[in-house]
């Protein structure tokens, strides 16, 4: 698959992506809330003001009005990943075989059905607070785009099937596929109807929002450096300290960076590109019902319409990253903006002369069985969730309410779902992790790109993409 001419795409890195700059004009573009600057005591602290942060506070303020929180982000809130993704938010129907892997059939079912009750709530939420972030609960349509992806999805639909949900996650024939998003490259697929999407910055600037509200004190810019969990747990930053008897981390893939969490998180860029309007072109493919819609390689290309009819089109293709260290390979990578474009115009050929307006990227916390982990540590004083592995946008919803009724006591049956305090599969310490990282991510992409084109990748390229599997991962070929 030709790369389109770099000089042609916009450059990456140079300013915040087109959701959060959309997010922030229709603010007003209001100046950060003010850093920390001093010492102060609260009943809760969080680190990161992305989804997992903020649901957990929200959802605190629900249970417990009045509670003392103090919100510590070192950028702004929806700065990160939550501010900048795809917008896609679905449960985990597609997971449900490892699911049951780790869970049984009732486990499985019990954290399927409450990540789909979270796509749910993301929309009653958005009506309960005049939140218009645009969730469009359209469906999540998982197409075939060459014949080694056809039929990807075989073992999680006959899960559903077998679990007696066989409407969770619906086969489509090539018909029906076309009928919803004429890509000439579909050949067959599955629909998951809970899925729907929303515009990401709108959603995180209108939790903040909310939070603030609600007397939720928030901090911007302010990093914090250290956490030392004897008594009081106590975070510090360049300007102050923040003193809790409980502390909830939300950090994604900064975590990987974080003492505790560094052998369970590795790190790899997404980048989106994003058309120029094309309300016509998409009269023309069809594609006019909202729905999400992906291929089936494992570096996924995921694209959705926006409202004044662009593609935001994705593709998992950024490189590994080294420890948490969260630079600028994950903003600032041409060559992932021009693989993502070339995914574009692979899939949508007659889109070949459409504009790109612009492109983004962030940084994914890959776990090693791609779901996340939600558990507690420091003698239940520190609570964590991370680890979506690319899918956070409805499972961090779920995350928010697990931590708060944690936080909370644990008395909710929620706070003892069977996803929580499951702690995935050790990666190797580093620099192993990220030598044998970059080679594996570069031999995934590599045998994608391949596969799209009809061809067969070489020996060594699937040998490397297979190794993953081999050494008891849940990712690679
Ligand atoms: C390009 C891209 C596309 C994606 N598309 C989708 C999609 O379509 N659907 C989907 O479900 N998921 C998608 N994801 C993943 C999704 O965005 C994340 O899983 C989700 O946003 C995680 O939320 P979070 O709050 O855990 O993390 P974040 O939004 O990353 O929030 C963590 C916050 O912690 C802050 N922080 C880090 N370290 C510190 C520190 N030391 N002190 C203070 N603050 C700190 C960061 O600045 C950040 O704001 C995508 C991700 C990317 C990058």
């Amino acid at each position: 698959m030709p790369e389109p001419a770099e000089s042609t795409l916009p450059e990456p890195g140079l300013r915040r992506g087109w959701w959060l700059r959309e997010a922030l004009d229709a603010e007003g573009n209001p100046q950060p809330a003010p850093p920390l600057g001093e010492r102060v005591e609260c009943d809760v602290a969080i680190v990161g003001g992305g989804y997992t942060g903020m649901w957990t506070a929200y959802d605190l303020t629900e249970r417990a009005p009045g509670i003392r929180i103090v919100l510590l982000e070192q950028d702004i809130c929806g700065g990160g990943p939550s501010g900048r993704n795809g917008g896609f938010v679905h449960g985990w129907w597609d997971q449900l075989p490892v699911l049951i892997d780790r869970h049984g059939p009732d486990g499985a079912l019990e954290a399927a059905r409450a990540s789909e009750t979270a796509v749910r709530q993301i929309g009653e939420f958005c009506a309960r607070h005049g939140i218009d972030a645009w969730f469009v609960p359209a469906g999540y349509m998982q197409a075939s785009a060459s014949p080694a992806q056809d039929g990807s999805w075989d073992r999680a639909v006959a899960a559903c099937r077998a679990l007696g949900v066989p409407e969770a996650y619906v086969p489509l024939s090539a018909e029906e596929v076309q009928e919803r998003c004429a890509s000439p490259r579909f050949r067959g697929g599955v629909l998951m109807p809970s899925a729907a999407t929303v515009h990401p910055a709108l959603l995180a600037r209108g939790l903040r929002r909310v939070l603030l509200e609600r007397g939720v004190v928030i901090h911007e810019g302010t990093r914090v450096h250290r956490m030392r969990s004897g008594g009081p747990v106590r975070l510090e930053t360049g300007g102050g300290e923040v003193r809790a008897p409980q502390v909830v981390v939300g950090l994604n893939a900064w975590a990987a960076g974080w003492p505790g969490f560094r052998t369970r998180l590795m790190t790899w860029g997404s980048y989106i590109v994003l058309t120029e309007p094309i309300p016509d072109r998409l009269e023309e493919i069809g594609w006019t019902g909202g729905e999400a819609v992906t291929d089936s390689r494992f570096t996924i290309h995921y694209f959705r319409t926006t409202r004044d009819g662009r593609i935001a089109f994705g593709a998992g293709v950024g490189a590994a990253g080294y420890g948490g260290d969260i630079g600028r390979s994950f903003t600032a990578d041409r060559r992932a903006v021009a693989r993502a474009a070339a995914g574009l115009r692979h899939l949508f050929p007659m889109l070949a002369n459409v504009r790109i307006d612009d492109a983004w990227g962030g940084p994914i916390d890959i776990s090693s069985d791609r779901l996340p982990a939600i558990g507690s540590m420091h003698g239940g004083r520190v609570h964590y969730a991370h680890g979506y592995s690319g899918n956070g946008v409805g499972p961090s919803r779920l995350a928010g309410r697990v931590l708060a009724a944690i936080v909370d006591g644990g008395e909710d049956p929620i706070a003892h779902l069977p996803i929580v305090g499951v702690r995935s599969r050790l990666f190797p310490p580093e620099p192993i992790r990220y030598i044998g990282a970059r080679m594996i991510r570069e031999a995934l992409v590599r045998k994608d790109e391949t596969e799209d084109q009809g061809r067969r990748p070489g020996i060594v390229v699937r040998s490397v993409a297979r190794l993953p599997r081999l050494l008891g991962y849940r990712f690679g070929h």
